[in-house]
């Protein structure tokens, strides 16, 4: 399954920045889901708590989603668009969701017609923050996040 591979993904790249920063225990990952790739967040969830139970220290890690919404910005006008995901075809929905490139194909600038446009926002699936036990107390890294929070 799609979200297996994303999640063992997001497990063993959490680990890789667990073992980086000498973190006993991961307290909480905040992970970012791309509305382009539209991954399910009660299955992601799911099988979230499956694979971390197979790596060290992942055993109370609690799992935070946030959605990002999908924008555009057109080369050849400049516009900035959205899509509204729900009006695709079910069939459409899915291959974007497995290669999130092939949207080009179906989508176009609505003001120009234009199918080359960037994707600005909501592609893939990132960490956003990782909070873990250092033995020390709490260490929160957000990476190039600005907005930190109080992980005391
Ligand atoms: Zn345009």
């Amino acid at each position: 399954m799609h979200e297996w591979a994303l999640s063992d993904g997001m497990v063993r790249a959490a680990h890789k920045i667990k073992m980086e920063r000498g973190l006993k225990e991961v307290v909480s990952i905040t992970v970012v889901l791309g509305e382009v790739q539209d991954i399910a967040p009660d299955i992601f969830t799911e099988i979230f708590d499956e694979v971390k139970r197979q790596q060290d220290g992942f055993e109370g890690t609690k799992l935070v989603l946030e959605r990002e919404p999908a924008e555009f910005r057109c080369h050849q006008c400049g516009e900035a668009f959205h899509f509204d995901r729900g009006l695709l075809p079910h069939e459409i929905s899915e291959n974007i969701h497995f290669v999130p490139e092939t949207l080009r194909v179906y989508i176009r600038c609505p003001a120009c017609q234009s199918e080359d446009f960037e994707i600005v926002k909501g592609r893939g699936i990132y960490i956003k923050e990782i909070v873990g036990e250092t033995g020390d107390g709490l260490d929160a890294d957000t990476g190039d996040v600005a907005e930190g929070r109080d992980a005391r």
